[in-house]
C-alpha cells in the first residue's frame, strides 16, 4: 500500500510517498481501508519535531474508512462497517490499524469524508466549550483564526450554546466566512490591535474566556482581553510556540488562569469519546453543524497540503484522499 512516511524531521519536503506493507491488526485492533484522512496542525508539529516520536513512521492521526479486518478479540465492530477515529498515529495511508476502543461507527448518511473532516476538530471544539470552560448563554467569547478548521466549528458550537462570539481573521474574505459561521463581531487582527477592539466590543469589561490557537503572535494580546479571573485557553501554536512566561504576571493582570489542553485528555474514557463524537457526528448528520471542506488533496500531495495549511492559505478542513 502507499503511505506518507517521514524518516527525518523538518519542513514539508520530508513527507515522502512510499510503498509499505499493509499493517496487521493486533488482537483488539481493526484494519481499516482509509477513505479520507484529516490533516491537522499537530501533524506539522510532529513533522517538525516539536513533538518527539521515534522515526521513521507514517504521519497522520485522523481518518475514516471501512473495516476490512479485525483482531481475534474484537466484537464491537464488524468487517464492512464504516468507522472514524483520531489520536492514533499512522493515518496518511491507504490502510491503517486502530484500537477498537477508539473507533466510532458512523451514523447512516454521514460520508467518510465528512467524518474524517470533523472527528478531531469537532471533538476539540466540543471539549473546549463544554469542559475546559463551560460557556454559558449570553457570555462573550473570543476565538482566534475564525475561518480556520477549528475556528468555524468553535464559532458554530458557541453560537448554539447561546454565546456571543468575537473572532479574529487575517483577510476580508476570511471575515466573510467567519460571519457566515455565526460570528457576531470579526476583527481583522492584521489591521488593528485585537485586544483594544475586544475591550471596545465589551465596553471595557473584557472576557471570561479566550480560545487562542495562534500562540506566539497573539498570546500577549489575548491575556489583555481577559477580565479579572478570566481563563486563557491556549490550545495551539499556529504562529509558533509561546516563549517562557513568568507566572507572577497572571497575578498582576487580574488573577488570571491559563490552561494548555489537548484532546487526548478529554476523550480518555470510552464514555467521554462517545459523548463528544455522538454530539458532533449527530449535529453534522442532521445538518445543524456545517463543515467546510474545500481543500481535499491526493495522498501524494501531502507536502502541499502542509504548505497550504501552514501558509494560511486554507479555510475550514484540509483532507487527504488516498
Ligand atoms: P487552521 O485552519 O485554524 O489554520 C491555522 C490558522 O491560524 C491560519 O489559517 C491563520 O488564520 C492562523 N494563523 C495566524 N498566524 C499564523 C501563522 N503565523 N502561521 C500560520 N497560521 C497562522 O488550523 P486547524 O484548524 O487545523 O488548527 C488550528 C489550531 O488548533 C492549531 O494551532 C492546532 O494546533 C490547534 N488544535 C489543538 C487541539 C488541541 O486539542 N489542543 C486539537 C486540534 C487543533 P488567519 O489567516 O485568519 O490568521
Amino acid at each position: 500500500m502507499r503511505a506518507i512516511k517521514i524518516h527525518k524531521t523538518g519542513g514539508p519536503e520530508v513527507l515522502t510517498l512510499e510503498e509499505v506493507s499493509v499493517p496487521s491488526p493486533g488482537a483488539q485492533e481493526a484494519l481499516i481501508r482509509v477513505e479520507a484522512c484529516g490533516v491537522n496542525f499537530i501533524d506539522t508539529y510532529f513533522r517538525e519535531g516539536r513533538y518527539p516520536a521515534a522515526l521513521p513512521y507514517v504521519l497522520g492521526q485522523e481518518a475514516a474508512g471501512v473495516v476490512v479486518g479485525v483482531g481475534t478479540e474484537v466484537s464491537a465492530v464488524q468487517v464492512g462497517e464504516r468507522v472514524a477515529w483520531c489520536g492514533v498515529p499512522g493515518t496518511y495511508a491507504e490502510y491503517a490499524v486502530a484500537p477498537v476502543g477508539r473507533l466510532v461507527v458512523l451514523p447512516q448518511g454521514l460520508s467518510t469524508r465528512m467524518a474524517a473532516a470533523v472527528m478531531l476538530q469537532g471533538m476539540t471544539a466540543h471539549y473546549l466549550l463544554h469542559s475546559t470552560y463551560a460557556v454559558k448563554a449570553g457570555e462573550t467569547v473570543l476565538v482566534h483564526a475564525g475561518a480556520g478548521g477549528m475556528g468555524l466549528l468553535l464559532t458554530q458550537m458557541a453560537k448554539r450554546m447561546g454565546a456571543r462570539v468575537i473572532t479574529t481573521v487575517s483577510t476580508a474574505e476570511k471575515a466573510e466566512l467567519s460571519r457566515g459561521a455565526g460570528a457576531d463581531e470579526v476583527i481583522l487582527y492584521t489591521e488593528r490591535d485585537f485586544a483594544e477592539a475586544v475591550r471596545e466590543a465589551t465596553d471595557g469589561a473584557g472576557l471570561s474566556v479566550v480560545y487562542d490557537s495562534v500562540g506566539k503572535t497573539t498570546f500577549e494580546g489575548s491575556l489583555k482581553c481577559l477580565r479579572a479571573r478570566g481563563l486563557m485557553v491556549l490550545y495551539g501554536g499556529a504562529s509558533g510556540a509561546v516563549p517562557p512566561f513568568d507566572l507572577i504576571r497572571l497575578s498582576t493582570m487580574g488573577s488570571l488562569f491559563v490552561t494548555r489542553p489537548t484532546l487526548k485528555d478529554y476523550i480518555a474514557t470510552r464514555e467521554e469519546l462517545e459523548w463528544r463524537a455522538g454530539d458532533v457526528l449527530g449535529w453534522v448528520a442532521d445538518g445543524s453543524l456545517k463543515v467546510r471542506m474545500e481543500h481535499a488533496y491526493a495522498l501524494a500531495d501531502a507536502a502541499q497540503a502542509h504548505r497550504d495549511l501552514e501558509g494560511r492559505k486554507t479555510t475550514g478542513k484540509v483532507l487527504l484522499i488516498p
